[in-house]
């Protein structure tokens, strides 16, 4: 199994050789680890360094967050394309959906320009370099982010921790898209319908750690091993043999990220 997405780079450096011990056990054998801004790029680069053949390192600017200044976007994209032939993705990079979400609750003006903007610019990076794109763009956003990915004629992505209606399913499944299943699988009815009939050679598995699950969760901390547990509930869901489906799911992952046999 490989945890398609996770912000390795967030937990404590002294954890990370246990995380990813205590995953190696539970049969996961590799991490995507996605950055969320340049100093966490900075970090995610030294653990991809420290755990070469555990950590296939996504580089980006989480988009629930003030997008980078334009000078600041560049230098970002310059360092990204500087990692030269290491094996790399570009992530963690997308919508800012539950930013704009809070701001409309509270009454407060949101301008998405900036953030579509940043999103083009990621997008022609990944394409220009070749890369995976690790994407942030759930609900409505999904049908935005398939646009800009048209319109810069770059595809397939991995729409990470996804969720919307079914028709952004359905055009997200025609065209080819890649998305992870976290561990709310265990107790979220969407989650679970999507789990059990999204295309399979489509999907992976996350955790998206350390954020926090509920269900037989609660009050654990999350960590990669926790994809073993997604790729057994996926198997149930469809009535399909465990080890095949772990095999699958980890067959996707390495085709997509690039991640060597
Ligand atoms: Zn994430």
């Amino acid at each position: 199994m490989i945890d398609a997405h996770i912000h390795l780079d967030m937990y404590e450096e002294e954890d990370w050789a246990e995380l990813l011990g205590r995953a190696a056990e539970a049969g996961v054998r590799g991490v995507v680890g996605v950055s969320k801004d340049p100093s966490s790029c900075r970090v995610t680069e030294v653990l991809a360094r420290k755990f070469p053949d555990r950590v296939l390192p996504a580089y980006g600017h989480h988009p629930e967050q003030e997008p980078l200044p334009e000078e600041e976007l560049e230098a970002l994209c310059d360092w990204i394309a500087g990692r030269g032939n290491a094996n790399f993705a570009v992530g963690e990079v997308g919508l800012p959906y539950f930013a704009r979400e809070e701001a409309r609750k509270a009454g407060r003006p949101f301008d998405m320009g900036p953030h579509i903007r940043q999103l083009a610019r990621f997008i022609r990076l990944a394409r220009e370099l070749g890369r995976p794109l690790a994407l942030h763009a759930v609900h409505g956003d999904a049908d935005l982010a398939m646009e800009l990915l048209e319109r810069e004629g770059y595809g397939p992505a991995h729409f990470h921790w996804y969720k919307g209606s079914p028709g952004t399913t359905a055009r997200l499944a025609r065209a080819g898209h890649y998305i992870s299943i976290t561990p709310e699988v265990l107790y979220d009815p969407a989650s679970r319908e999507l789990a059990a009939h999204y295309p399979l050679d489509r999907l992976l598995a996350e955790t998206d750690g350390p954020w926090p699950y509920e269900g037989p969760y609660a009050g654990r901390r999350t960590e990669p091993a926790m994809a073993a547990d997604v790729a057994a509930e996926v198997a149930a869901l469809r009535g399909l043999d465990r080890n095949r489906v772990a095999e699958t799911l980890a067959a996707n992952a390495r085709r997509y990220y690039g991640w060597p046999d």
